[in-house]
C-alpha cells in the first residue's frame, strides 16, 4: 500500500494541512484495515471542495488507485466502478461503450465518490444532482462492516447516504445508471438580465439544459441553452482549442490580472469580456459542452433556493451586488436542479435555482461572502457542501428536515466519531 506523509492543499488553495499520514490503498481489504486500524480518518477525492471536509489530525485516505470499472452492463446501460475513479476516467471508459453521463457539473475531475458526498450538480430542470445517477453503493462502516445500499431494496439508507459528506463510512463501490452517448445543440448568447428574468420559465422548460453567467454590474448576461440532440456533430477540434482554450483562457486570465492590480477596471473589464461573447450555435458531444476550460484558483460559495421565488430572488440579488458595488472578476453563475429527496441535498424537497457567488481571494472575499450569506440566508438558501459557507448548525436543521436523522444515523454507522473533523462537528452542532 502506497503510505505517505503529505502537505495537503485543495484544489482552491484555501486549505492546507501539513504532514499528514496520506494512506493510498489498491485493494478492498487494504480499505477496511486502515478503517479498522485507525480511530481518525477523512477520506479525499481529488480535493476540490473548497469547504475544510477533507482536514483531519489523523489520516487521510485517497482512492485514486482503487478506480477501476468492475462491470458494465450493456443492456441496463448500469456500470459497477470503484469509488475513486475520476469522472473523466469514467467518461473515458463510457464512451468507447456508446455510453454517456445524463448531466455533468462543470469540470470532470472529480472522484465520483468526492462529487456525489457533497451534492455536486450540473443544470437542467429534468436532472437532479449527479448522485441521482447512482443506483446502488458499497459502504465500508466504521468497524470495517460492509453494507451494499441500493435504491429499490433500502430507499431509506440510500437517501441518507448519495449525499454523505464522508462520515457515513468509506464508500468503495459505486453503481452508476449510465445512458446512451447523446449529442448536445448549444446555442450560446448574451441577453438583457430582465429579459432572463422575464423569460425564465420559457428558458427552463423550453431547453433540457439552462444556466446564465454574469458578469457585474454589465446589464446583459451570457445565457446557455443546451437541447439533446441525435444529429452529428458540427463542432471543430480546432475551434475549440482556440477559441475556448486558448482564447477565453488567455484573454481572460490577462483582464483579471489587470484588474487584480488595477481593480477600478473592473466593471469595464466585465462589460468588455462580455461584449466579446458572440452567438456561438454548435452541435458538439454531450461532454464537451458540458464541460468547461479549467479556471484560474478562485473561491466559491453557492446556495440552493426555491424555484418558486426565482424571480424575485434574481431581483433582488441583482439589487445587492449593484447596491454593494462589489467588484468581482469572476462569472457569477445561475444554474437549475430538480427536486430530490436525498436527506442532506440541497435540492431536498424543492425544484432548485443556484446562485453561484465566485470571487479571487484579494476581491474583499471574507466580507463578501458574508454579505451575500445575509442576502442567502434571508431567501431560505441553502449552501452547497462542497463549497464555502459560514452557516451554524441551527440554521441548517432547520433548512433539512431529515437533520436529525441522518445525525442519529451517522452515530449508529460511526459511534466512536471516526469520520468526523472539527468543520462537521460544527455543522452538527456536535460537542467536541
Ligand atoms: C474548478 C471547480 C469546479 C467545480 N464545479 C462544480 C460544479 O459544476 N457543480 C458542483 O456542484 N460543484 C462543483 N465543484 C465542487 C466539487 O464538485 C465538489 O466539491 C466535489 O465534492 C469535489 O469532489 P472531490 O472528488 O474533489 O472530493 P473532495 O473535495 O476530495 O471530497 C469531498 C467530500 O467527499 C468525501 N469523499 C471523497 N471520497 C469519498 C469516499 N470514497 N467515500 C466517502 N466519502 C468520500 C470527502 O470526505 C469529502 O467529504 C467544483 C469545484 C472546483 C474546484
Amino acid at each position: 500500500m502506497n503510505v505517505q506523509q503529505l502537505s495537503f492543499s485543495n484544489w482552491g488553495e484555501n486549505i492546507k494541512s501539513s504532514s499528514t499520514n496520506y494512506f493510498q490503498p489498491k485493494t478492498e481489504e487494504e480499505i477496511i484495515t486502515i478503517i479498522k486500524t485507525n480511530s481518525k480518518i477523512r477520506v479525499v477525492g481529488s480535493g476540490h471542495s473548497w469547504s475544510p471536509l477533507c482536514i483531519t489530525k489523523g489520516i487521510l485516505l485517497n482512492l485514486d488507485f482503487y478506480n477501476k470499472i468492475l462491470e458494465i452492463n450493456k443492456e441496463t446501460k448500469q456500470v459497477r466502478a470503484q469509488a475513486g475513479i475520476k469522472l473523466w476516467q469514467l467518461i473515458k471508459a463510457l464512451k468507447q461503450h456508446q455510453l454517456s453521463l445524463e448531466n455533468l457539473g462543470s469540470i470532470d475531475q472529480q472522484s465520483i465518490a468526492g462529487a456525489i458526498s457533497t451534492g455536486t450538480h450540473g443544470t437542467g430542470l429534468n436532472f437532479q444532482i449527479l448522485g441521482s445517477q447512482i443506483v446502488e453503493l458499497t459502504l465500508l462502516k466504521a468497524n470495517g462492516e460492509k453494507i451494499t445500499i441500493n435504491k429499490q431494496s433500502t430507499p431509506d439508507l440510500y437517501a441518507a447516504s448519495i449525499v454523505n459528506l464522508g462520515c457515513l463510512g468509506v464508500v468503495s463501490e459505486v453503481v452508476i445508471q449510465a445512458v446512451s452517448a447523446f449529442n448536445i445543440a448549444d446555442e450560446t448568447q448574451t441577453i438583457p438580465f430582465e429579459t432572463v428574468i422575464e423569460n425564465l420559465n420559457t428558458y427552463l422548460t423550453q431547453n433540457d439544459y439552462f444556466k446564465f453567467w454574469w458578469l457585474p454590474p454589465t446589464e446583459k448576461t451570457i445565457i446557455y441553452q443546451f437541447q439533446q440532440t441525435n444529429k452529428k456533430t458540427n463542432d471543430s477540434r480546432l475551434r475549440r482549442l482556440f477559441q475556448d482554450r486558448i482564447l477565453s483562457v488567455l484573454v481572460y486570465r490577462f483582464v483579471v490580472l489587470l484588474c487584480k492590480f488595477f481593480p477600478n477596471l473592473t466593471h469595464a473589464a466585465n462589460r468588455f469580456l462580455t461584449s466579446q461573447i458572440h452567438y456561438l450555435n454548435r452541435i458538439a458531444e454531450s461532454e464537451n459542452v458540458f464541460i468547461v476550460p479549467e479556471p484560474p484558483k478562485h473561491l466559491e460559495t453557492e446556495w440552493a433556493f426555491d424555484l418558486k421565488d426565482a424571480k424575485a430572488i434574481l431581483k433582488d440579488y441583482k439589487t445587492f451586488v449593484e447596491t454593494e458595488k462589489l467588484n468581482l472578476s469572476f462569472i457569477q453563475e445561475i444554474r437549475f436542479t430538480k427536486a430530490d429527496n436525498f436527506w442532506l441535498s440541497s435540492c431536498y424537497g424543492r425544484d432548485t435555482i443556484w446562485i453561484g457567488f465566485y470571487a479571487y481571494k484579494h476581491e474583499n472575499w471574507e466580507t463578501n461572502l458574508k454579505k451575500f450569506e445575509t442576502f442567502a440566508t434571508k431567501h431560505n438558501g441553502r449552501p452547497h457542501w462542497g463549497k464555502l459557507s459560514n452557516v451554524n448548525s441551527s440554521y441548517l436543521k432547520q433548512q433539512y428536515s431529515n437533520f436529525e436523522k441522518f445525525l442519529a444515523l451517522r452515530a449508529e454507522f460511526d459511534p466512536e466519531n471516526k469520520f468526523l473533523n472539527e468543520y462537521l462537528r460544527k455543522c452538527f452542532g456536535l460537542e467536541k
